[in-house]
């Protein structure tokens, strides 16, 4: 199928609330004008160096660039002007950094804390002590130019659907209490952004509204 056919088939299957983010890391620009003329709008990347090349490449109206993927400190600075949202945040440094870059190019810069839920040493993200704890620190509040809006998590890649179910429950359980405990009343924190190719029907089951979805749109990744 055409990475056309498969953005308007995943469109119309989605429940209203639910915002696609198209992930395009190892795909050419091609792809990435094909799912824009098919309606696409967000796109992520997980690499800076990836994301830099495009973000020259690609001039397009109304896209957004999402970033996915383990960030490093030094490399805030190359996407800070423009990012619209930074799903991967595991790590206090990182945010102090990103809030740094968006005071320089006069931003608050949109982020998501990742958790990590996943039974894979692996993973990036905070785990749901630490993330709980640097919350109730009341820390962030001072990063006037970070604005964190929501959870985001990496289910284990397993066949085992009720082992990622069970870690996609428990992300949507800790960004329920914390929106209750530290962000009450506050829209802006409202993003739950898990599920990828296989596993973003069970997501959307568990409470997932940002869904990153790659090779079932732009097939399989040339590594
Ligand atoms: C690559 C990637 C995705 C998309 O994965 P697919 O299985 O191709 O849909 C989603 N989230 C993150 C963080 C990724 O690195």
């Amino acid at each position: 199928m055409s990475v056309a056919q498969e953005i308007i088939n995943l469109k119309a299957e989605l429940p209203e609330q639910v915002t696609l983010v198209a992930v395009s890391k190892y795909h050419p620009a091609s792809a990435i004008e094909e799912a824009y003329a098919a309606g696409q709008r967000i796109f992520g990347e997980s690499q800076v160096q990836e994301l830099r090349r495009k973000y020259e490449e690609i001039h397009l109206d109304g896209l957004q660039w999402h970033f996915i993927g383990h960030l490093q400190t030094n490399k805030v600075k190359y996407i800070a002007p423009y990012i619209a949202l930074i799903h991967s945040v595991d790590s206090l440094k990182l945010l102090l950094e990103i809030n740094r870059q968006g005071e320089k190019c006069g931003r608050r810069i949109r982020c998501l804390l990742q958790l990590h839920v996943a039974q894979e040493e692996n993973k990036y993200g905070f785990t749901e002590t630490e993330c709980w704890e640097y919350l109730e620190s009341g820390a962030w509040k001072n990063l006037k130019n970070v604005e964190l809006c929501g959870i985001m998590c990496i289910a284990t890649n397993t066949e085992d659907e009720n082992l990622v179910r069970a870690e996609f429950r428990r992300a949507s359980e800790f960004f329920q209490k914390a929106k209750e405990r530290f962000f009450a009343g506050q829209d802006s924190f409202s993003v739950c952004s898990w599920g990828m190719s296989d596993d973003y029907p069970l997501a959307i089951q568990e409470g997932s509204n940002m869904i990153r979805v790659g090779s079932k749109i732009f097939g399989a990744r040339v590594y």
